[in-house]
């Protein structure tokens, strides 16, 4: 694993610890109804002050503990309520045990609607509190996604710098087969870090063993519809790197392959999301409707499988840590 990757692992377990804690602390706050608030908000400070601790500095803790914090207060101002409406047209000052057992059907239907949704939630970074790039679309992001990006982004600059700051002029930009659409036309360039350009393609009118030399200012000036510089090597969730030109030339993989690889990726990440949703139903589901609850699990364990058959049919390594 590299740098970049254990960190993001870490931050990551660590938001998704935190986000474990808050929920159980609100829904526990939400069926016991008398349950003490002010208790409640410093068991919260002091999950969301443990997850700061356990957060890398690249992924900005200050950013998402302030995420979690009022994603905290929001989930208590959605489920609270809801659960308390219900039981005040019981005239019901009973524990959440007691007000479950007298709801009817319906209602008990409509409770654990409203806790799966919650369960499957994810805590949301405002856009302004956003590190780094920005979607550049004003959305909230997923807390996961924000961090997802932010550590690459910060380890992809560091790593550019490093190489910058030598007294290399040329360069070649890594190839991998599961390259994005937006990588591709790039992946495997010789560039120099200080010819210009001549012509569109953003050639030197230079050669080095028979192959063009692309300028690099001139491909890192572009800039994509939002102004970003989001492309190749500065591109916010880009993999490749470049090293040094010591000749020959790496096997760029055929557009078909990368695109093919590309898409199994996101598969994985897509099916990893769905996984994650899921448990968070299961969670949310397991003290209104347990029967309910037992079905998603089944789900999830279906789905896991189909998560790590799909994983190994296309070379991938499964990333379990993702799904829960
Ligand atoms: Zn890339």
């Amino acid at each position: 694993m590299t740098k970049a990757e254990e960190a993001e692992k870490k931050a990551l377990l660590a938001e998704r610890k935190a986000e474990k804690e808050l929920k159980s602390l609100v829904m526990a706050l939400a069926l016991a109804i008398f349950f003490n608030k002010a208790l409640a908000d410093q068991k919260a400070a002091k999950i969301i002050r443990t997850m700061g601790d356990e957060l890398p500095e690249e992924a900005n803790p200050k950013i998402i503990m302030d995420a979690m914090w009022g994603s905290y207060n929001s989930w208590l101002e959605t489920l609270v309520p809801f659960v308390l409406a219900r039981a005040l047209t019981l005239r019901e000052s009973a524990t959440g045990q007691n007000l479950l057992n007298k709801l009817s059907p319906t209602e008990k239907a409509k409770l654990a609607r409203k806790f799966a949704q919650f369960g499957a939630s994810s805590p949301l970074v405002k856009p302004t509190e956003q590190l780094g790039p920005s979607t550049g679309t004003g959305k909230k992001l997923d807390s996961w996604a924000a961090t997802e990006r932010n550590v690459r982004y910060y380890y992809q600059q560091k790593r550019l710098q490093e190489e910058l700051d030598k007294g290399f002029d040329l360069y070649q930009i890594s190839v991998h087969t599961d390259c994005s659409k937006r990588c591709l036309p790039d992946q495997g360039k010789i560039i120099s870090k200080t010819l210009p350009p001549i012509d569109a393609s953003l050639w030197t009118g230079k050669k080095v063993d028979g192959k063009k030399i692309y300028s690099w200012p001139a491909m890192h000036a572009r800039v994509d519809k939002y102004g970003w510089h989001n492309f190749i090597i500065d591109g916010f969730n880009c993999r490749h790197h470049i090293s040094p030109y010591k000749g020959g030339s790496p096997e760029k993989p055929k557009a078909k392959e990368a695109a093919e690889a590309s898409e199994a990726e996101s598969a994985m990440r897509e099916a990893e999301r769905r996984l994650r949703q899921l448990n968070g139903e299961y969670l949310g589901l397991e003290k209104i409707d347990k029967a309910r609850a037992e079905k998603i699990r089944k789900r999830w364990i279906s789905g896991f499988k189909e998560y790590q058959d799909f994983a190994s049919k296309h070379g991938i390594d499964p990333k379990g840590w993702r799904t829960q």
